[in-house]
């Protein structure tokens, strides 16, 4: 998966710091990001009238969940591993993202009690390991 320079960055209206209206582009960098293989590329923002520069995190998330990637990730950890729920989000939601696991894990690699493995394997294939849609390959970005 490939965060690509096309992603929709949201952008401050104004400076943070100073309250300028005039806050540019300043170029992209590469950074690591928990859950990722490989750098994704990070939007710089710079403010002309006080200098400050921006380093706009990504917020992933999959087609048609609200809840940022990294988050669904965690819970599904928590199951594996630890074999409870995160306590911050409603239990419903991560239940349905496991049976979305069990669901594409069963269809992929016809395993019925998928691990951390399982949901690398699925994501490195490009689909979205808690999909509940037969055709759910990744939206690229
Ligand atoms: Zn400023």
């Amino acid at each position: 998966m490939e965060l690509g320079k096309k992603y929709p960055w949201p952008r401050p209206a104004r400076c943070l710091s100073c309250k300028s209206s005039r806050v540019w582009g300043h170029g992209y960098v590469q950074r690591y990001y928990e859950g990722f293989l490989r750098p994704l590329w990070t939007r710089r923002l710079r403010c002309p009238d006080c200098h400050t520069v921006y380093t706009l995190r990504p917020d992933l998330f999959y087609r048609g969940f609200r809840y940022s990637v990294l988050t669904i990730l965690s819970s599904l950890a928590s199951k594996i591993s630890d074999l409870r729920w995160l306590p911050s989000i409603p239990r419903q939601n991560q239940q349905y993202w496991y049976r979305g696991l069990k669901l594409q894990a069963q269809r992929l690699g016809n395993v019925p009690f998928p691990d951390g493995d399982t949901v690398k394997g699925i994501i490195l294939s490009g689909f979205i390991p808690v999909s509940h849609l037969l055709d759910c390959a990744m939206l690229r970005l």
